[in-house]
């Protein structure tokens, strides 16, 4: 006698407690559970049914079985279980994040949101959250009889579906009725089938395919490219080119040859504010077998459109990092685009780099990975100057334009002529031009908000967050001081001190209190201030970029949202303010950042006929980044770097990995980190094979987050299996730690140490 029995991950588990628990089935789930079936077991106190997710199914002879295993209560549907390859991906995202798996599942497929427990008459089940909702879809299957004559209707309809299957809503819209497909229905010229909506987010966008024809420093990287893509191995390539070189082009192509080798592609951009721009491209050069994945869609959108990718109805994927995790088959090319975005990282459980996934997916399905940016992280770059990857580089934009001409106005002569604004005299009188001659300008200012700090005029007491330890930030609109962290709100406005009763100064200049100088100076432009709070509606990102590239506004204003991707042919010129606070940041990748971003958003200027010039406002011009972010130089820019880099013991030199300590009493988090840090040098003592080097424990750069207190360890490692089995075993024995209170742990592969 054997007996069939699941071993399952639950939902809700921590990472001190993730362990495996087993389950019979009862005779009704028979043939219907195999490992990455989404079940529901009864758990814990009491038994209430739990969400969990099948790893292992296992024969056992009956006498082997533990005694009183309990009974699985559902399990759901077939389509919604993981397929071998996602839950690969699952069994990677654990080893690597040290996340739980169910945290996996839930990065893995959106199911997670789409099935709930219920009770149906006394028994526990496994409940869509979603209504299903399906359309008629009709498809040509016959030709139209000529007697007796047809009518022009019918031939209307006939002539619409001959270039691929519609559905009925689609019909109706040009004018062809339900009782015209019944008749064709009848006759056997149609044939028509029940579908889950396809909800249609593309159908505004034209089908109009125009020949591709690369320059020639494109056509050599494609060429080079080529290859890797047909010989069916596993590859990875950077694909290095100034700010409008035309990598997008060149992914075209790729994209074209991948679907004539009769594979799929997934195309990753780093922000929903691009996808649109990155979807018209593809439709308009593919057609409509696409689909997205995004965190902007809602519920039902993100699972009809992960449900077509499923069912094979899409030959590209676009989206976030998240798309990475489509549940495509036969990958043929995964294209990741401005890889350097910090964005492909993953701020919350599971904590991972896209950049892994890709590669670890593209290894597992022969396909070729490539990175594509202006300005790539230094990692990437090093990485393919040691062959690792194919580095391949477009030196020139496309049609021979220029780079914009880079100038510098220097804030400290602004301040000693005594302009009080934060736009200096000489970007108003060159942005004043740009009206005249009806170019348009983007402007940068990574900071939201009015005004940036509330300080005390006669004590310095600066008003901050009581959840989080960073200033309060006035905003407008709202008339309120806000939180920018966890969302905190004050209000009234306060005027005096809370200390010390003296006057409150406002000062600091965000978005929105430059809107306003623009508004003064230069009356008559059209300003668009693009930013956190300007996009918060559903799909205003691209709401207004349409508008802007129709040549509505005539200023784009904005924060890191507008430096990136964006091409307009009419923007000459691009400012970048209040860029130096960002230049004195934390972490070893601050230098790198402003760098990409200042290149990045001068390369928006000047892309098409008209030649475009760039002007950065600082109080630092000599500053090494800037000079080397205004001559676009990257190459000079990644050797300082990487000596940096190198010097202080940081990636690629080694792996960085962050453990954070989260709790509500100070002195809890601290004696935390202090208590793993010790359990970690006990076990590391024990393995000196083992390169590791532990620094801290030390509060985090923000001490404060939500209420509760941050700690960390910094551990520069070697991120491979016997690190990573210490690194668990440590978890384990802090787990066992009789301490007082604990803190809970989070490691963090990407953080870049702040
Ligand atoms: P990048 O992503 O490298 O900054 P894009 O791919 O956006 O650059 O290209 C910049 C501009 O040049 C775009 O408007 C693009 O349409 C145009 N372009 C680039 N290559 C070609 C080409 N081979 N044929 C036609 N237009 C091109
Ligand atoms: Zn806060």
């Amino acid at each position: 006698m054997t007996l069939t029995t699941v071993q399952v991950a639950v939902d809700n588990a921590t990472i001190h407690f993730d362990k495996l628990y087993s389950y019979r089935i009862p005779d009704a789930l028979l043939g219907r559970v195999w490992p990455g079936s989404m079940v529901l077991v009864p758990f814990g106190r009491g038994d209430k049914p739990r969400m969990a997710v099948v790893l292992r199914v296992e024969e056992l002879d009956a006498g082997a079985a533990p005694k009183r295993l309990k009974m699985l209560h559902d399990a759901a549907p077939e389509q919604t279980r993981l397929t071998p390859d996602l839950l690969e991906l699952v069994h990677f995202l654990k080893d690597r994040t040290f996340c739980t798996w169910f945290e996996a599942v839930k990065a893995v497929i959106p199911y997670g949101a789409q099935y709930r427990a219920a009770v149906v008459d006394g028994k526990p089940v496994m409940q869509s959250r979603l209504s299903r909702s399906t359309e008629r879809v009709y498809t040509l299957t016959g030709e139209l009889p000529q007697k007796p004559k047809p009518g022009p209707r019918q031939k209307a309809a006939v002539e619409a579906l001959r270039k691929g299957p519609l559905t009925a809503h689609q019909l109706d819209e040009v004018g062809i009725s339900k009782t015209t497909l019944d008749t064709l229905c009848e006759k056997g010229v149609l044939s028509v089938a029940e579908q889950d909506k396809a909800l249609d987010l593309f159908a505004d966008i034209p089908y109009e395919p125009q020949p591709i024809t690369l320059a020639p420093e494109q056509q050599r990287a494609f060429a080079a490219l080529a290859p890797d893509l047909e010989d069916g191995k596993p590859h990875a390539a950077l694909l290095h080119g100034v700010t409008g070189s035309g990598k997008t082009i060149v992914f075209l192509k790729l994209i074209e040859r991948t679907l004539e080798l009769g594979r799929k592609a997934i195309v990753l951009v780093p922000e929903i504010s691009l996808t649109p721009q990155m979807i018209r491209r593809l439709k308009s050069t593919f057609g409509s077998r696409l689909a997205v994945q995004h965190s902007a869609l809602n519920n039902t959108e993100r699972l009809l459109q992960w449900r077509l990718i499923q069912q094979g109805h899409a030959d590209i994927v676009v989206g976030t990092r998240s798309a990475i995790f489509a549940p495509l088959q036969n990958i043929g090319l995964i294209i990741m685009d401005e890889e350097q975005e910090h964005t492909y990282q993953s701020e919350s459980a599971p904590r991972y780099d896209a950049h892994d996934v890709a590669k670890k997916r593209a290894a597992m399905e022969n396909s070729l990975l490539v990175f594509a940016s202006a300005t790539p992280m230094t990692e990437t770059y090093h990485a393919a100057e040691s062959g690792k990857y194919k580095l391949l580089t477009l030196t020139q934009r496309y049609g021979g334009r220029p780079l914009p001409q880079v100038d510098f106005i220097d804030m400290r002569a602004e301040l000693a002529a005594g302009n009080p604004r934060e736009v200096s005299t000489r970007m108003i009188r060159e942005l004043q031009e740009n009206l005249e001659n009806g170019e348009q300008s983007i402007l940068l200012l990574n900071r939201r908000g009015y005004h940036t700090v509330a300080m005390c005029a006669s004590c310095g007491h600066v008003l901050k967050c009581p959840n989080c330890s960073v200033p309060l930030v006035y905003h407008k609109p709202q008339q309120a001081l806000m939180c920018h962290h966890c969302g905190h709100i004050v209000r009234p406005l306060p005027q005096l001190c809370p200390e010390c009763g003296g006057k409150l100064n406002y000062s600091g200049f965000g978005t929105q209190r430059v809107e306003e100088e623009l508004a003064e100076l230069l009356p008559g432009a059209r300003i668009l201030r693009m930013d956190q709070d300007s996009t918060n509606q559903k799909n205003a990102h691209e709401t207004m970029l349409a508008q802007f590239g129709r040549q509505e506004y005539d200023i784009l204003l904005g924060t890191q949202m507008v430096a990136k991707g964006l091409d307009f042919e009419k923007v000459t010129l691009v400012g970048v303010l209040g860029i130096d606070s960002l230049l004195f940041g934390q972490g070893f990748r601050a230098y790198e950042s402003v760098f990409s971003l200042v290149t990045q958003v001068i390369g928006r200027g000047g892309r098409a006929a008209l030649p475009g010039r760039a002007l950065i406002q600082t109080t630092v011009p000599n500053h090494p980044v800037l000079q080397l972010a205004a001559a676009q130089d990257y190459e000079a820019f990644y050797r300082e770097e990487i000596a940096f880099r190198k010097f202080g013991l940081y990636p690629p030199f080694c792996a960085f990995c962050v453990v954070g300590f989260v709790g509500a009493a100070e002195g809890t988090v601290a004696m935390a980190a202090h208590r793993f840090g010790t359990l970690l040098a006990e076990r590391a003592a024990q393995h000196p094979q083992i390169p590791l080097r532990l620094l801290g424990p030390a509060p985090m750069g923000i001490t404060m987050l939500n209420g509760k207190y941050r700690y960390k360890l910094t551990l520069k490692c070697r991120n491979n299996a016997a690190f990573r089995s210490l690194l668990q075993e440590t978890l384990d024995a802090y787990a066992q730690e009789k301490l007082p209170q604990k803190a809970s742990v989070i490691l963090d592969f990407n953080s870049d140490g702040d």
